[in-house]
């Protein structure tokens, strides 16, 4: 038996349940019938006023795309299907008496730009030209529809461009002295439709063609063919859809809205779609065609206005818009045309709308009863939230300014947010000059604990190197700062004060004003404008969030260093704080000169005095983030970072103590800078990534972490003398062997019992782990012995799991191996075949393959061990929604991320307990 290929839109639904042999649900009726096909099915079945129609499906297209031939019995069914049509019409393809005029319009199962669109009128030649004429009674209205025909054919299905036809209509109403084309004489018309003929010979080499059906397979195989045109191609790729997908042709009788007065076209959202509000929005144009709606020829009315103008056709197709929202649950955009006082609906897919609109209209949905909570949780996307937490540039600005060719570079998207300020070079001088008011963007090669205060001063960061986990990315995202980092389109020369775009040789200098856009990564030259609204005022937004609250079975955390982050995150919703990276709190420049000290110290008592001088800053911090969290756990991780990074850069000092010796030999600087540069020398470690830090640099600084765990429970247990309920937890980070953990644990925990004991008061606390070296995850059972929790430091475990530095890798080579390499082949619609290594970032998104096997492993070990092991998760990915998927799968009690994550997370993991609770339950 052939297959079946074309399909009736009034049988469309059961004849596919035949086919399939079960009912087919929407996504399978778009993979087959594609977007359009499917929605006029729909809406056939549904009994609206649909102009009977037929399509041929997706899988027609994908064998013409095979062979270049339609497949064997695809050409009968569409004769077949349309002899269906001429029945209920009562009209014939082609009949000189009655004939019937179809559309073909291409439809995937996405809308998808820069494929062929619509053929109108197929089906004209001049006999048939005569009949429409005495059909609608309106010979001038015929002319029109040949003339558009032509051009449409000549242009979607020839490629002769419609510019000639337009120029030659242009030519004619000059003639005439006429400004609109309704004004053109019949005379005129006629004359035109010959001119148009003849460009066509002129062009082709042959005559229009006059058979319909030689029209109906032209214009079949342009529509095929539209699938691998250019911009069809270019638009797949950069939204990663599939190329073997192929699009379905929709063969639809012709409805004209240029009838005249009670005739006209319209489009329609059944919501706002900037806002979400439930209303009617869209406009209609009187007597005129689709085509005439794009072309902007009249002002159409607004669609509210039908209203006044054919109250019972408003009314009918304010019961269909509704019919329709009711079927696809969802907001739909329609297309429709009035002829001659009657509807008929030529189309319907769901709208495309802002965040905020996706976020009131399912709101507002589940309000009507029109979706459940779960389902409007689901509808909303996490990528949704995160846009509505941030500044974002007004999209018609940056759509101006890439016209204006003042996108200057890309770089990656480390922390969202829209920053527009005048480039800066220096830390110091970002300072000096937003103490003066300024808004700054510093831009640095990458940055470091020095620049810091530099940053949280400015509007935004944009570093040439480093990646998503790199320092400037994740200081940037705790402190809610847009960042661009890794654009290594951009050279930063710190000495000139100034930064070239490497593909056009422009030169930004210091004081020139940029925007960017850490959502997208995006660098513009200029102001852009930036619309915010604060969370606080999003009602629907929290509400929405708390829906969500009650679904998820996964705990979310924030990264936290500073009270003043804590108090945000909790706002937030933040269930406690998974990761207090303490070495942030030595941001403060006091604090700063104390750890210098500390390291410097070549005496007990000097390092003591040191710690001493450190330990107020750390509690006063902890004390404002127990009363941000109260009732909440706060995990202190103890210090991590290298020990060199809290002192002046080594080439740096070799410069100063250079230059010294050579010009001012006498100086008291020297001697100083002498011993640093001693001290930086010994330190100096040629991969301090792998080197002395985390809890090797506890165990080697005697005292550090001793005093960091007495500041913690001496603010716990002064927070909790005045009511406050702490849940103190302490992590030690970058364990790799048990015995590790066993010894830095123990001496910690002598310090708290300590601290209670001096303090007079009892806390409840746990002491627990990071697992970021691989050699943890495979000794879970081990370590598990001496944690009462896990955390998963999954940027520093993907770093040593794939052997990617996370400092360089994304600026050196990891960004090409997710955007792939040309392998020089090309595949048969002459395309380049690209060959990617990775298909993510596993910065961004875990790694399940291969860091999530670690991780899982770990989670059933460690627990084996210690069945009531608290484990979490507190890298990057703790905020990235494909990875809380998979932290929920393997069972983690919660995640942890920055501030503004938050509710991205909450929403995210609500969205994977729903989407696994059937396999679940
Ligand atoms: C990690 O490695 O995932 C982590 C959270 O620690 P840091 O980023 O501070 O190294
Ligand atoms: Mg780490």
């Amino acid at each position: 038996m052939t297959r079946k290929w074309v399909y009736l839109s009034r049988s469309a639904g059961e004849e596919l349940t035949e086919t399939l042999g079960h009912k087919p649900d929407l996504s399978e009726m778009k993979n087959i019938f594609g977007g359009k096909g499917a929605g006029l099915a729909d809406m056939t079945g549904a009994g609206l006023p649909v102009p009977p129609s037929f399509t041929i499906t997706t899988e027609a297209c994908v064998e013409y795309m095979k062979t270049g031939e339609f497949p064997p019995g695809m050409w009968e069914q569409t004769l077949k299907a349309l002899k269906e049509i001429e029945r209920r019409t009562g009209r014939r393809f082609g009949d000189p008496e009655n004939p019937l005029l179809v559309s073909v319009r291409s439809g995937a199962r996405v809308s998808m730009p820069g494929m062929m669109d619509t053929v109108l009128n197929l089906g004209l030649n001049d006999e048939t030209r005569a009949s429409l004429a005495q059909l609608t009674d309106n010979e001038w209205f015929s002319y029109d529809a040949y003339r558009r025909f032509i051009t449409m054919f000549s242009d979607i299905v020839m490629g002769l461009d419609r510019e000639h036809f337009e120029k030659l209509l242009g030519e004619l109403k000059k003639k005439e002295g006429v400004k609109t084309d309704p004004e053109v004489s019949l005379e005129g018309m006629k004359g035109l439709v010959g001119q148009y003929k003849a460009l066509y010979r002129e062009h082709f080499g042959q005559d229009f063609p006059t058979d319909p059906y030689k029209q109906l397979e032209l214009a079949i195989k342009a529509v095929f063919a539209s699938w691998n045109g250019a911009r069809a191609i270019a638009y797949r790729e950069f939204n990663k859809i599939p190329h073997d997908w192929g699009t379905a042709v929709n063969v639809c009788t012709m409805v004209f809205g240029n009838l005249g007065e009670r005739s006209g076209t319209g489009v329609a959202f059944t919501r706002d779609p900037a806002t979400g509000e439930r209303r009617l929005y869209g406009e209609y144009l009187e007597n005129a065609q689709g085509e005439d709606v794009v072309a902007g020829i009249r002002t159409p009315l607004k669609i509210a206005q039908l209203q006044e103008v054919m109250p019972d056709i408003y009314e009918q197709f304010v019961r269909v818009t509704q019919q329709l929202e009711h079927h696809y649950r969802d907001v739909q955009d329609v297309e429709f045309t009035v002829e001659r006082g009657k509807l008929w609906m030529l189309q319907t897919r769901t709208g495309k709308r802002t965040a905020a609109a996706a976020v009131k209209a399912a709101m507002d949905m589940a309000r009507e009863g029109l979706l459940t909570r779960e389902e409007a949780v689901m509808r909303v996307k996490p990528e949704e939230v995160d846009q509505l937490l941030h500044p974002f540039f007004d999209p018609q600005a940056k759509l101006s300014a890439e016209k204006r060719g003042d996108l200057l570079a890309e770089g990656l998207d480390a922390s969202p947010g829209a920053g527009t300020g005048i480039v800066i070079f220096d830390a110091d001088r970002a300072i000096e000059l937003a103490g003066q008011g300024q808004a700054i963007i510093l831009v640095r090669p990458e940055t470091s604990p020095d620049d810091v205060p530099g940053m949280l001063v400015s509007k935004g960061v944009l570093t040439q190197h480093g990646g998503m986990t790199s320092h400037a990315a994740v200081v940037a995202r705790g402190n809610n700062l847009p960042c661009v980092a890794g654009c290594e389109d951009i050279s930063v020369d710190v000495e000139r004060n100034q930064f070239t775009v490497k593909a056009t040789g422009r030169v930004v200098e210091e004081g020139d004003v940029i925007s960017i856009d850490g959502g997208t990564g995006e660098v513009f030259w200029g102001a852009l404008n930036t619309l915010e609204v604060e969370y606080e005022e999003q009602q629907d937004l929290i509400e929405l969030l708390s829906w969500a609250d009650e679904v998820r079975t996964l705990g979310v955390r924030t990264n936290a260093d500073l009270p003043r982050d804590a108090r945000r995150a909790r706002q937030f919703g933040a269930e406690g704080i998974g990761l207090c990276r303490t070495e942030h709190m030595f941001f403060d420049p006091r604090a700063r000169d104390a750890v210098v000290h500390m390291i410097m110290a070549e005496t007990d008592e000097e390092r003591h005095a040191a710690l001493d001088e450190m330990l107020p800053f750390q509690e006063q911090d902890f004390e404002g983030v127990f009363e941000a969290m109260d009732g909440l756990p706060v995990i202190m991780r103890l210090i991590d970072p290298p020990m060199h990074e809290f002192l002046p850069a080594r080439e740096e000092l070799i410069e100063e103590v250079t230059r010294l010796r050579c010009t001012d030999p006498g100086s008291p600087e020297l001697p100083k800078k002498e011993k640093m540069l001693q001290v930086v020398n010994s330190m100096w470690e040629v991969n301090p990534m792998m080197g002395l830090r985390g809890c090797r640099a506890g165990i080697m600084y005697r005292g550090l972490t001793e005093m960091q765990t007495r500041a913690y429970f001496q603010a716990a247990c002064r927070c909790a003398r005045r009511g406050i309920k702490v849940v103190p937890e302490v992590m030690i980070p970058l364990v790799g062997h048990v015995n590790e953990l066993r010894l830095e644990r123990e001496k910690l925990e002598t310090v708290a019992k300590q601290v209670m004991k001096e303090e007079g008061i009892e806390v409840e606390y746990m002491f627990g782990t990071m697992i970021e070296i691989p050699r943890a995850a495979l000794t879970a059972g081990e370590i598990a012995q001496y944690a009462d929790f896990f955390s998963f430091g999954t940027n520093d475990l993907t770093q040593m799991t794939f052997g990617y530095s996370r400092d360089d890798a994304e600026g050196k080579f990891l960004i090409k191996y997710v955007d792939g390499f040309d392998t020089g082949e090309v595949d048969t619609e002459g395309r380049p075949v690209l060959f990617k290594i990775l298909e993510v970032n596993p910065f961004q998104t875990l790694d399940e393959v291969g860091v999530g096997r670690l991780v899982e492993l770990c989670v059933k070990e460690g627990r084996e061990a210690k069945p009531d092991l608290e484990i979490g998760i507190c890298g990057e990915h703790g905020g990235d929604p494909a990875s809380i998927d998979f932290c929920h799968r393997v069972g983690l009690d919660y995640v942890s991320c920055s501030p503004f994550r938050v509710p991205v997370a909450r929403l995210a993991a609500a969205q994977a307990t729903l989407r696994h609770a059937s396999a679940e339950g």
